[in-house]
């Protein structure tokens, strides 16, 4: 719970995470500074964890960074050398989802990661401390300055002293923890995009993080809820290159929201050779065809869960039989709903192809399929209406959006080429 602050450096490396920084960011001293209390490897040492198995999760980590294998053992030794940094962890509107994932990291665990990696000064859910003291614990963190601040949840500004904690609503209060940080990482989709809280008709006023606070670095860390692999990766970037990596329109690192979910999916070789289940629990569900017709929103949402999955990587929803909601989407969850009704035109690999295509060879164009099209329509236009807001004020991220979507306007069953699936 004490710190002593170190310099805190955003060189050339941030946001060319990818480049030659890496090359040169081993040999540069710690950029993040922190807590004392020692190096990682003796905290970890403390905690009882082998090295064996901090090399092991210093490889875990570069293969969800998407890093080459040979960079595991300078990870660690840079790791190694990194002072711990303050970490102040805001909650607001959220179901705690978040730190639910974080408390269920794996390799190491939550515990070994709290008493070596970080020094979580703040945390409502995890301190022993609570009231007065616990206020306290956060401003003197603050205070010290170069701290990151981690935020679950959406930020309601329409409705006067709801969130209040201490007297302070929450807008205060991530204004106030905010001041003379390094960065913030918004873990889940509400405080990232606005998520559940923000969903129609909001009567909260609920809005992102990035609405009410500026001028920091931010990295989006968005999925309901957050993945905890992804949280240590992003983490460990960080103290490792002294920035966050690299990241796409909406400030999510490409190591993780790099690639559509439909592309590393494992059930796409049936997508591709037109093998949908049609129902719950019909033979295409039981042999693990694809969800495509269940709804399956994968088709329009970048995030590695197919790779890095949930739960100490036993499984994740479309692995366990239930289509993917788009939860790691802006405008989730207005634009994603209904959950079961399919998304339109959706194009495979070979940009000219489309379901539509594919579909023919197995299944008539029933009446049933026109009607499901004109309610995949509905999805549709909710997400064009979302993208012609968010145009509004973001432009430049709605057209990397639009750069990486292969999604396509769609025309009406029975115009020129359109086919009910
Ligand atoms: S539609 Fe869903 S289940 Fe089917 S291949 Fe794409 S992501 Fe996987």
């Amino acid at each position: 719970m004490n710190s002593s602050r170190g310099a805190v450096a955003y060189g050339d490396a941030y946001g060319d995470a990818y480049g030659d920084a890496y090359g040169d960011a081993y040999g540069a001293p710690a950029l993040v500074g922190g807590a004392s209390g020692g190096s990682l490897s003796a905290r970890l040492a403390e905690a009882g964890v082998e090295r064996r198995s901090f090399l092991k999760f210093c490889a875990g980590v570069v293969a969800t960074l998407a890093l080459p294998p040979q960079f595991a053992p300078q990870v660690a030794n840079a790791l190694e050398r990194v002072d711990r940094p303050v970490v102040v962890w805001l909650e607001f509107q959220d179901c705690a989802g978040d730190s639910e994932a974080f408390l269920r990291s794996r390799n190491p665990s939550v515990a070994d990661l709290l008493l070596g990696m970080i020094s979580l000064d703040y945390h409502e859910t995890l301190m022993a401390a609570a009231g007065t003291a616990a206020e306290k614990a956060r401003d003197d963190a603050v205070a010290r300055g170069g701290h990151i601040v981690v935020v679950e949840g959406s930020v309601p500004t329409g409705i006067p002293g709801s969130c209040t904690i201490g007297g302070r609503s929450a807008r205060d209060i991530l204004t106030s923890c905010v001041r003379g940080a390094a960065g913030i990482i918004n873990v889940g989709t509400c405080s990232a995009f606005g998520g559940i809280p923000a969903a129609g008709p909001n009567p909260t006023g609920a809005v992102r993080v990035s609405d009410v606070v500026g001028g920091v670095p931010i990295v989006n860390l968005t999925g309901c809820p957050v993945n905890a692999d992804n949280l240590t990766a992003t983490i460990v970037h960080f103290l490792t290159f002294g920035g966050f990596p690299a990241l796409d329109g909406f400030d999510r690192p490409l190591f993780a929201y790099g690639e559509r979910i439909h592309d590393t999916c494992a059930r796409r070789g049936h997508f591709d050779a037109g093998q949908f289940a049609e129902q719950w629990g019909d033979a295409g569900h039981r042999k693990g065809w694809c969800l495509y017709r269940m709804g399956c929103k994968g088709p329009s949402t970048f995030h590695n869960c197919p790779s890095v999955r949930y739960n100490e990587a036993t499984s994740w929803p479309i692995a366990a039989g239930h289509g993917c909601v788009g939860c790691s989407e802006p405008g989730f969850w207005d634009t994603m709903s209904p959950f079961y009704d399919r998304l339109p035109h959706v194009a495979t690999r070979d940009f000219n192809l489309t379901a539509d295509r594919i579909g023919l060879g197995v299944l008539a164009a029933t009446a049933t399929g026109f009607a499901a099209h004109g309610v995949g329509k509905v999805v549709q236009h909710r997400v064009a209406a979302a993208r012609e807001a968010r145009d509004g004020d973001d432009a430049d991220k709605a057209d990397k959006a639009e750069d990486v979507s292969d999604a396509a306007p769609v025309p009406e069953a029975g115009e020129e080429g359109g086919q009910a699936i």
